[in-house]
């Protein structure tokens, strides 16, 4: 039987993955099945029970329902329990494990692509939501040394940092501030690496062709790595390069978060050079 799996989440016209996967499942000689399933929040619980039938590997989650489907499931394991914020969901037997497979995403192309190792660094990280739990995680696994958050919601934020205080661990300081007030200014001109978890310079976002910063506090050794990829080349990293500055987009974090999924649906690493150029080519179209 050809088995199925597909991205959960609304709307997911333009997403990249049922390319990536569909790539992948050809490369590994694996006959599977990757679809876009546009998921309007009320249709969200028969959407996910409907995974428990036979013949589905499970899904990915994006946008707005990486949280909601928490609930949803028999189980949350690793990150996605840390976080509570599910971006992939597994199905054995009948039952639905929650995972969040962007810690190790962001972890090896920060580790691969970046070539950058954060024990001991200084690291800022723009946003409070889902993706800056998870690159926050991957930090403090890193052992950076201060983890500085900035975001617009402070009630928001001091909670992101209240649930991750108790994973630190000695030498990891996780601290924040309010963006609007721009006392995060002098910790930006220290930090070694900033991390835009926001969706600014995003195609179609609001702040369209916006940087995330303004390059010109940064320490010219410093790397900005955007979450941020599409476009390909973002409008902060474009602004960072321009500064003389390091930095890179959010592609190699998105395959490698969705060749993550694929080893746990399938127990396969796939070939994430296929991956990346389909994502590329979806991209592009
Ligand atoms: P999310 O949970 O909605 O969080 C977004 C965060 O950005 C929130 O803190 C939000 O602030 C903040 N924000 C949004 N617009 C802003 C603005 N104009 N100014 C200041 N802050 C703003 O989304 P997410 O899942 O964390 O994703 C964040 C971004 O990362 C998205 O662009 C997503 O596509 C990208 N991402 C990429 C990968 C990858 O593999 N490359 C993986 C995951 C996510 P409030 O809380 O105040 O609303």
């Amino acid at each position: 039987m050809t088995q199925r799996a597909g991205v959960i989440g609304h709307p997911v016209a333009h997403s990249v993955s049922p390319a990536m996967f569909e790539a992948a499942f050809r490369a590994a000689g694996i006959d599977a099945t990757y679809e876009a399933w546009d998921t309007p929040p009320d249709t969200l619980e028969g959407r996910i029970n409907a995974l428990r039938g036979a013949g589905f590997l499970g899904a990915n989650v994006t946008i707005p329902h990486k949280e909601a489907v928490a609930p949803l499931l028999d189980v949350l394991e690793g990150p996605a329990q840390q976080t509570g914020a599910v971006n992939c969901i597994v199905h054995r037997d009948g039952k639905l494990i929650g995972h969040n497979t962007d810690l190790v995403g962001f972890a090896r192309a920060l580790r691969e692509d970046a070539q950058f190792d954060p024990r001991g660094k200084s690291t800022m990280l723009l946003g409070s939501g889902g993706a800056a739990r998870a690159v926050a995680l991957a930090l403090i696994e890193g052992g950076a040394g201060v983890i500085y958050v900035v975001a617009r919601q402070p009630r928001k934020i001091d909670r992101m940092v209240v649930d991750l205080k108790p994973l630190t661990r000695t030498g990891t300081t996780i601290t924040w501030a309010y963006w609007g007030d721009g006392s995060y200014l002098r910790s930006l001109q220290q930090a070694d690496l900033v991390v835009n978890c926001t969706p600014i310079g995003m195609k179609g976002g609001g702040a369209n062709g916006t940087p995330a910063l303004d390059p010109k506090w940064l320490r010219k050794d410093a790397l900005v790595f955007d979450l941020v990829y599409n476009p390909q080349e973002t409008p902060t990293v474009r602004a960072v390069k321009e500064h003389g500055a390091r930095a890179i987009a959010g592609l190699p974090m998105l395959v490698y978060q969705a060749a993550e999924a694929f080893r746990l649906w399938t127990g396969i690493d796939p070939d994430t050079k296929v991956m990346i150029e389909a994502a590329r080519g979806a991209l592009a179209a």
